[in-house]
């Protein structure tokens, strides 16, 4: 028996879903909002480190990012809340060659949509970044636009503005089938309810690919894990978020900043990726990492790590996301596969669905959702990671 009317269910209150859900709200829309963990942002949301930058390499991760740092970065001024937002920059910094012309070939397109981007050589990278380590540093790419922000604070500033325009959240409830007639999607049955919308959207993360077979459509979702670590805090020393794309022997691209609470929080992509779910610490992570990071960073020696934890990416073949409907089913979209940026592309993808949604679509979203296709040949794969 069908519980309530919605205007749309969205599957997932994480990076993605609880922005969703603040925006359809304010565009007039009642949303239910359906996640199995016990509270907001509990999935991959609460993993991430916090990162939020426009400097992608995918047009559609520029436009959509530029987007979210737009509403990240006036989030307080505009809604009340603190979100931790710090515009620290991001800094690509290049020890070889063959990253600097990565990085230099990369500035034609970031700056042809809009991004405020340029190369530094070393000296000039290094008034930046003083504790950066000199020796064989050839410079770098500096984005002083991009930032940071607290994945969880956001999340929660999201609910709480979705609620006030008459969202609900039902947590603890896991979906176990999107219901159909006709062709069209007529809403859902979890383990508490059944609920009825004509729009569903999955929004289920690194889940999304189980949460698409229940309307028998194959995802190319897959996740695999991740660690991050934090320090105790320091006095303020490090503006941007440091990123090193050279690979080794077992990582490839690791990053880094200093949280606008003192910390230096770090990540690093390990090499081969570690398919699957699994949410426990190793004990492999932090050698591996803070070997890398001494390296560019001598100074971060003096300090203590306090707490690493894992989590898990939504990943796609090619690295970018997976937004939109399936043909022969009406009402059901998805909003899946963010892969190592799904908090900083969940407010502007938002803002894009809201659009999507209410039939307000703008030229510019239209042609970022058309490039992230579920019907594309995922054949590409990304520049910058
Ligand atoms: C270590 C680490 C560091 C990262 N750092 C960054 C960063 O700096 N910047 C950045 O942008 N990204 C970062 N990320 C990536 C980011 O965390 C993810 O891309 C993002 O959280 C994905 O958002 P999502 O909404 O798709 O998924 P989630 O946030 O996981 O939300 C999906 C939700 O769906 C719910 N769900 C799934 N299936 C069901 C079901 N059947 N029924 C009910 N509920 C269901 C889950 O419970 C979950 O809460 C990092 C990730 C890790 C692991």
């Amino acid at each position: 028996m069908t519980d309530q009317m919605w205007d749309v269910i969205i599957i997932g209150a994480g990076s993605v879903g609880a922005p969703l859900a603040w925006q359809l709200a304010e565009a007039g829309l009642r949303p239910l909002v359906v996640d199995r963990f016990a509270s907001v942002g509990q999935g991959s949301n609460k993993a991430a480190i916090g990162g939020i930058r426009a400097t992608h390499s995918d047009p559609a991760k520029i436009r959509v990012g530029l987007e979210s740092l737009r509403l990240f970065s006036t989030w307080q001024a505009a809604y009340g809340d603190d979100i931790g937002w710090r515009q620290g920059g991001y800094a690509f910094v290049a020890y070889r060659e063959s990253e600097a012309q990565t990085l230099k070939n990369l500035l034609v397109t970031q700056k042809k949509y809009g991004l405020d981007i340029d190369w530094y050589d070393a000296p000039a990278l290094l008034e930046i970044i003083p504790a950066l380590n000199p020796e064989g540093l050839l410079g770098g790419t500096f984005s002083p636009g991009d930032g940071s922000a607290s994945p969880m604070l956001s999340a929660l500033a999201f609910e709480r503005h979705a609620r006030a325009r008459g969202a609900e959240f039902h947590y603890g409830e896991a979906v176990l089938a999107i219901t159909q007639a006709g062709g069209r999607v007529t809403g859902l049955r979890t383990n508490r309810g059944e609920y009825a919308a004509p729009l569903v959207v999955n929004a289920a993360g690194p889940w999304a690919r189980e949460v698409a077979a229940l309307v028998g459509v194959d995802l190319p979702v897959a996740p695999d894990s991740h660690e991050a670590g934090i320090t105790e805090p320091v006095a303020p020393f490090l503006g941007p978020m440091v990123v090193d794309t050279r690979p080794s022997a077992d990582s490839a691209n690791y990053y880094f900043y200093q949280h606008h609470t003192g910390q230096i929080i770090f990540c690093i992509t390990p090499s081969p990726l570690i398919a699957g779910l699994d949410r426990r610490e190793t004990s492999i992570f932090l050698p591996q990492v803070t070997r890398r990071m001494l390296g560019v960073m001598p100074c971060l020696a003096n300090l203590k790590v306090r707490r690493t934890w894992r989590g898990t990416y939504p990943m796609t073949p090619d690295g970018a996301p997976i937004v939109g409907p399936v043909k022969g089913l009406a009402g059901y979209l998805n909003a899946a596969g963010m892969c190592g940026q799904g908090y900083m592309l969940g407010p502007g993808l938002a803002v894009a669905l809201r659009q999507y949604v209410t039939g307000t679509l703008e030229d510019d979203m239209r042609a970022a959702l058309d490039l992230w296709s579920p019907y594309r040949s995922f054949a590409g794969t990304e520049a910058l990671k």
